[in-house]
């Protein structure tokens, strides 16, 4: 699962009028480019943990996507446990374009029970992995239709009973859908970044979750992950992050940073 945002960082413009006037100013004296690694020492990304750090990190990432959303096309829960099914190992606009005409041919959980394995394959070829997701699909919406009377249960523990759901799609399901923040959505973005922000150590998406859900207050848990998949897409992407352009750059102290103002 990915999120869009509707416009770009709102600080976007004074952080890069700001950040790039800096390299040639600190040229002379500080460190600019540590991907090379040829200039002062690197330094590394240890836990960093303090409280008002990490409010400043929430400030800022809050302040800079506060439309943050999730970018799954879905008209209901039941939808959007199937389009994140899909979105695994595929991107979203792949997924949005897979899913009107999955939804039009099945467009409920009974429908989907009721289909076949080739059938729900075919609308989904082009996701990957579409065997599997197919299985997990089929399985899940029988399992809805047999154990939940046909809607999408609200509980963690429920969600992962069903075939294809585990903790990342729960979260989706249950803080976008319907507003509950029983944990944290942890993907690829916010592993990442969750590294380069010094959070966690973890390398286990689960024990990674319950670094974060340890550090961050609750009630920002849901936003938390919709801000991170935007920073991680646009500006603090996994080659090359664009530190030049980002608002958390005076309290990143990632390693492998490419610019850095202290
Ligand atoms: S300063 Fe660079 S490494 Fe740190 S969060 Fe921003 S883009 Fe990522």
């Amino acid at each position: 699962m990915t999120t869009k945002v509707a416009k770009k960082p709102a600080n976007k413009a004074a952080t890069t009028a700001r950040t790039r006037t800096k390299p040639a100013a600190k040229a002379a004296a500080k460190p600019q480019n540590r991907s090379t690694g040829k200039s002062g020492p690197k330094k590394t990304a240890g836990l960093e943990l303090q409280p008002a750090r990490i409010e400043e990190l929430l400030r800022r990432l809050g302040s800079a996507y506060p439309n943050a959303e999730c970018a799954l096309h879905h008209r209901n829960p039941w939808e959007l446990l199937i389009a994140t099914i899909l979105s695994a190992q595929c991107t979203d606009a792949r997924v949005n374009m897979v899913t009107p005409e999955l939804f039009r041919k099945f467009p409920t959980p009974q429908a989907f029970a009721q289909a076949s394995l080739p059938a729900i394959e075919e609308e989904i070829r082009s996701t990957g992995f579409y065997h599997n997701k197919a299985k997990s699909i089929s399985g899940a919406a029988k399992k809805v239709v047999s154990d939940f009377g046909g809607r999408v249960p609200q509980t963690m523990q429920e969600l992962l009973t069903l075939p294809g759901v585990a903790r990342k799609t729960g979260n989706v399901v249950l803080g976008v859908a319907f507003g509950k923040a029983e944990g944290v959505v942890v993907d690829t973005h916010v592993l990442r970044l969750s590294h380069r922000l010094g959070l966690t150590r973890a390398e286990d998406p689960k024990r990674v979750e319950e670094d974060l859900m340890h550090v961050l207050p609750r009630d920002r848990w849901i936003a938390f992950s919709h801000e991170m998949i935007h920073h991680g897409r646009q500006i603090c992407v996994a080659r090359k992050p664009k530190c030049i352009d980002c608002p958390l750059e005076t309290i990143c102290n990632a390693a492998d940073k490419t610019w850095s103002s202290h």
